[in-house]
C-alpha cells in the first residue's frame, strides 16, 4: 500500500508538470497568434424551426497553429483567461464578428451575430465602451449584436454584473445567458437581470430521449423562460427526436449539428443565401 501511495504521488507530480508545460507552450504560441493571423471565426446558425428562418449566427473561435496542432477553444480560452490574453483575443473576436454582421447586413440580411464573452472580459469596467466603439466603427446597429455570457459570470460579482448588463441594454445590445442550468443562479435574482434569452446547455439536450432528469430540467428551463418573458434556445441539438421533444415542450429556437455545424464565414454566407432564397 505504501509503494502504491508513493507512485500515485509521483503520477500527481508528473501530471502537474505536464499541465504546466502545456500551459506555458500554449500561452507562448497564443501570444503570437493574432499577429500571425492564426485565429478564425466560424459561425453556427440559430433557427426558428416553426418559421424555418435563421434568427442569428453564433461566432465560435478557431485557432490554426501547426506547432500546437488541433486545439479546442475550451482549452486555449481557459489558458488565455489565466494569462490575461483573453482580453486582446476577445476584442479581436468582437471586432471580427461585428465586421461580418455588417457585411451580412449590407447583403440585406439583418442577422444578429452572437459573441461569447469570457469572464475576464465581462469583468472589465470598460466593456460597454469597447462594445460601443466596435459597433460605431463597423456602423452596426446594436440590435445586431448579442453577447453570450454564462450563468457563473453573473454570480461572481452580481452588483457589477448588473451595472455592466444595464449599460449594454441601454445601448441596445442583446444578452443571452449561455450554458443555462449548469450554474447555480438564484431564480429570484434572474428576474432582476436585463437579459433577453436563456440558452439551454447541450449537456441537458444530449440524452433528452433517455434521461428523465434531463428532460425535466429542459422542461423547467423552457417554462421558466416563458414565465419570465425571455426567449429560450436549445444548443447541441443533434437528432430529430431531440428536436421533436423541444418542439412539444415549446422551445422553437434551435442550434446544433442537426441543422448545421459551425461553418467558415464564406460557407455561412452560402448557407444563409440558400435558406433565404425564395
Ligand atoms: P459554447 O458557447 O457553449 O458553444 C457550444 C459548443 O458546442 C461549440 O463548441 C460548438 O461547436 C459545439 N456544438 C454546436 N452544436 C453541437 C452539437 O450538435 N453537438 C455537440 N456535441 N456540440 C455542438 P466549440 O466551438 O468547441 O466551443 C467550445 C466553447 O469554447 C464554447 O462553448 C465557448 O464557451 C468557448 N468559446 C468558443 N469561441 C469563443 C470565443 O470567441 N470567445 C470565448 N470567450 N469563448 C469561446
Ligand atoms: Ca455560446
Ligand atoms: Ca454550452
Ligand atoms: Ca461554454
Amino acid at each position: 500500500a505504501k509503494s502504491n501511495g508513493r507512485s500515485n504521488f509521483q503520477f500527481y507530480n508528473e501530471d502537474i508538470q505536464t499541465k504546466t508545460l502545456r500551459k506555458l507552450t500554449v500561452g507562448n504560441h497564443l501570444r503570437k497568434a493574432l499577429d500571425r493571423n492564426e485565429l478564425e471565426l466560424v459561425y453556427q446558425p440559430k433557427l426558428n424551426i416553426n418559421k424555418n428562418t435563421i434568427i442569428g449566427m453564433e461566432a465560435l473561435l478557431r485557432w490554426h497553429n501547426t506547432a500546437i496542432g488541433a486545439i479546442e477553444p475550451d482549452e486555449f480560452i481557459a489558458i488565455a483567461e489565466e494569462t490575461g490574453q483573453v482580453n486582446e483575443i476577445g476584442n479581436w473576436v468582437l471586432e471580427e464578428a461585428c465586421a461580418q454582421a455588417r457585411m451580412w447586413q449590407l447583403r440585406n440580411y439583418n442577422l444578429p451575430v452572437s459573441v461569447n464573452i469570457s469572464a475576464r472580459q465581462f469583468q472589465q469596467q470598460s466593456l460597454y465602451k469597447t462594445v460601443a466603439n466596435v459597433l460605431a466603427k463597423n456602423q452596426l446597429p446594436p440590435e445586431l449584436l448579442e453577447l453570450e455570457i454564462t450563468e457563473t459570470m453573473l454570480l461572481d460579482d452580481p452588483d457589477s454584473a448588473i451595472t455592466t448588463l444595464n449599460q449594454l441594454k441601454e445601448m441596445g445590445v442583446r444578452i443571452a445567458v449561455d450554458d443555462f442550468g449548469t450554474g447555480y443562479s438564484s431564480l429570484s435574482y434572474l428576474k432582476k437581470l436585463p437579459i433577453n434569452t436563456l440558452k439551454i446547455d447541450k449537456t441537458f439536450i444530449q440524452d433528452l430521449d433517455t434521461d428523465t432528469d434531463d428532460a425535466a430540467i429542459a422542461n423547467a428551463i423552457i417554462s421558466l423562460a416563458k414565465n419570465l418573458n425571455l426567449a429560450v434556445i436549445a444548443e447541441g441539438v443533434e437528432t430529430h427526436q431531440q428536436l421533436e421533444f423541444l418542439k412539444q415542450a415549446g422551445c422553437h429556437e434551435i442550434q446544433g449539428f442537426l441543422i448545421s455545424p459551425p461553418m467558415t464565414a464564406q460557407a455561412s454566407t452560402l448557407f444563409i443565401d440558400d435558406l433565404t432564397r425564395r
